[in-house]
């Protein structure tokens, strides 16, 4: 048999509406998302998104990966999505959340992952910067109240600091950069270096900026001995990637297209 051509699968995606837009902090907005579409999707919060937005330069749409803040879906209110988009400065998902208005049309691919704090952890630490926020705001709602829990987060300044939810008290360090750039600080690599784990088995979940994450996964391997199981590394954004104006994971030019609801 003449070997045969790969079938081209196209991934479903979502398209919901944006119901209301908020300004969580100076540098953080909520998009509040809606739509029928959006009840069949079983969201968990701390999912990802892969979501389209137009590339003002190009013209083309652009995928950005984004995480789950919060996901309700009930029988009278109908279904509602949140994402908090950190408006760092120049890049399409940024420039698309500062200007999004209710009404306009979205198309996202997702969710996806499986991340759950383990539930038989002695301990958790979680550690980013503001784009871990919304992923570390969702696993903190996950954990029973007795769960001994430190949470590391790298902002901006003390503008960006938010209530963590859920019933867990978790104690939380702020680390602020105070005009330093992101991605330019030691900030989270210091503050790990000089946290003290208690005693048994812990679960360490990290993300953020890509370079400081890879550093803080070595620290903890090759200086505190962590064991790799009790890890979850993931890099969330890097200085050189994704230049404003280049398509990246982007689907074709003429196939996505995002407007407003009528
Ligand atoms: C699994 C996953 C989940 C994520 N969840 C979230 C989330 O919930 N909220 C959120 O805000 N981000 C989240 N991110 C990070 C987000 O995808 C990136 O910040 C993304 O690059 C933003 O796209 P952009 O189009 O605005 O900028 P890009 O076009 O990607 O980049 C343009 C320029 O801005 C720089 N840049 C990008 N992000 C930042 C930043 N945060 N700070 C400073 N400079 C930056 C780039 O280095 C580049 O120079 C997540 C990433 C991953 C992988």
């Amino acid at each position: 048999m003449p070997p045969q051509a790969p079938v081209r699968r196209r991934v479903a995606s979502t398209v919901a509406s944006v119901a209301a837009v908020n300004q969580v902090t100076p540098r953080m907005t909520r998009i509040r998302l809606c739509g029928d579409s959006l009840s069949r999707l079983a969201a968990v919060p701390g999912q990802t998104l892969k979501i389209y937005v137009p590339d003002l330069d190009s013209g083309c749409p652009v995928s950005r990966d984004y995480t789950v803040r919060d996901y309700r879906n009930s029988a009278t209110a109908g279904a509602r999505l949140d994402i908090d988009f950190v408006l760092h400065g120049d890049g399409p998902a940024a420039n698309w959340a500062r200007r999004a208005q209710p009404g306009e049309l979205v198309e996202f691919v997702g969710p996806s992952g499986r991340y759950r704090p383990d539930p038989h952890a002695d301990w958790h630490v979680f550690a980013g910067d503001e784009t871990a926020l919304p992923a570390i705001q969702a696993y903190l709602a996950m954990l029973p109240a007795h769960a001994r829990v430190a949470v590391y987060v790298e902002i901006a300044d003390a503008g960006e600091e938010q209530p963590m939810p859920g019933v867990a008290t978790p104690v939380v360090r702020w680390l602020h950069r105070d005009g330093r750039q992101p991605g330019t600080s030691t900030l989270l690599d210091d503050a790990i270096r000089a946290a003290q784990w208690p005693p048994g088995q812990g679960h360490i979940w990290l993300a953020g900026h890509t370079p400081t994450v890879r550093r803080i996964r070595a620290q903890l391997l090759n200086e505190r001995g962590i064991d790799r199981c009790a890890l979850y590394v993931k890099g969330f954004w890097d200085r050189q990637q994704h230049p404003a104006g280049s398509p990246a994971g982007g689907a074709p030019c003429a196939v996505r297209t995002v407007g407003r609801a009528r």
